[in-house]
């Protein structure tokens, strides 16, 4: 099947074409030609993407690269393959952050309590992300790596404050998710690098949540919302966090998270701080809605995530219902 998101769809028009009628004489739904070659390690997926030069690209659980192929919106002339490579595929909590290997499934993510307990904004989104089997072979890095602006994990790890480890011939980097994150399609990572881990912080008193309005179950989505909160003692919200997807919005809704620092969980502030979030969308009309009902999504969904994760840290009284 191929897939196409709102950007993907977007791109087609561009080009004066759609899904199914691209090339001439019919549709083209076969990568052109290229070579494959099987990584065994980091330095053995470093050294090929090297050796192979700029048109090499690294394929982990294919999900994304390969209907780009198909398309022939991606005409790599190599693919450098990483799912042997073991050490990318490890989930490890060390001291106050959570380390997740570039190769970790989305299945694995959902299927990890620690993860569910640490982090459930990961569990509501990876619920949400396609269906079992683009779970099965779909890694976090992949999708970061791709950087489509309907791409779940994305806001996720924006929210969190993840780290992303970018690896090269010349030793690793650690890069935050704010530089990260370039626009569409666009990474700090670059063409002879890989990313290697993703690392999320642990915070105590915290709540996170993700809502998303897809038009059917395994969809990409219309719109979508997280939010993480970081609660005092008394109960005082002493950091938040807000990231939108598919809505046009890069990088986190700074001035809706603002509002709610230094105030008690309310309804009254939740709202105020959807109006903003909806204020710094920017999403575009397509054949998922139009601009209206989406502003209107990103308010209504930045609310809910953040009664969740309010109820999350430990915040129920004074924010159910709404
Ligand atoms: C039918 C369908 C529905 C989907 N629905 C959703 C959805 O609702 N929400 C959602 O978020 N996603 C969705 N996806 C995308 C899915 O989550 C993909 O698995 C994910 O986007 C890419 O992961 P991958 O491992 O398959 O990456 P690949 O396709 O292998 O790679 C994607 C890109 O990342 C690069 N890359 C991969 N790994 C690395 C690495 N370690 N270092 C550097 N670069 C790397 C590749 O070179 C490529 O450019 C859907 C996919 C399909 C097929």
């Amino acid at each position: 099947m191929l897939t196409v998101t709102w950007v993907t769809a977007k791109l087609l028009r561009h080009q004066g074409s759609s899904v199914g009628s691209l090339g001439r004489g019919g549709p083209v739904q076969v990568p052109a030609p290229f070579e494959y070659v099987r990584a065994t390690s980091v330095e053995h997926a470093l050294e090929l993407l090297e050796r192979h030069g700029p048109e090499a690209r690294v394929i982990a659980g294919g999900h994304s690269l390969l209907p780009m192929m198909k398309l022939r919106l991606a005409r790599p002339e190599w693919l450098v393959d990483i799912n042997d490579v073991a050490e990318l595929d490890h989930l490890t909590e060390d001291g106050d952050q959570l380390r997740i290997g570039a190769l970790t499934r989305h299945a694995a993510l959902l299927a990890s309590e620690r993860v569910g307990r640490l982090f459930p904004i990961v569990h509501d989104a990876e619920r949400v992300i396609a269906d079992p089997v683009v779970r099965n072979r779909g890694t976090i890095g992949g999708s970061l790596g791709q950087a489509d602006p309907a791409e779940d994990l994305t806001t996720v790890c924006d929210v969190l404050r993840a780290q992303v480890v970018i690896a090269g011939r010349g030793g690793e980097r650690v890069v935050d998710m704010a530089d990260f994150h370039r626009g569409p399609y666009e990474t700090a990572c670059e063409q002879h690098e890989l990313i290697t881990e993703i690392r999320l912080p642990v915070q105590g008193r915290s709540g996170s949540a993700y809502e998303k309005v897809e038009r059917r179950v395994g969809d990409w989505a219309v719109a979508a919302a997280g939010g993480v909160l970081v609660l005092s003692p008394d109960g005082v919200i002493e950091d938040a966090a807000i990231g939108l997807t598919a809505v046009g919005l890069e990088g986190l809704a700074v001035d809706a998270a603002a509002v709610l620092v230094g105030q008690r969980p309310s309804e009254e502030v939740f709202a105020q701080a959807g109006r903003l979030a909806a204020e710094a969308s920017s999403p575009t009309e397509d054949q998922r809605g139009p601009v209206d009902y989406k502003r209107h999504l990103a308010d209504e969904l930045t609310r809910r995530v953040l009664r969740s994760a309010a109820a999350r840290a430990g915040a129920l009284a004074d924010v159910s219902g709404g």
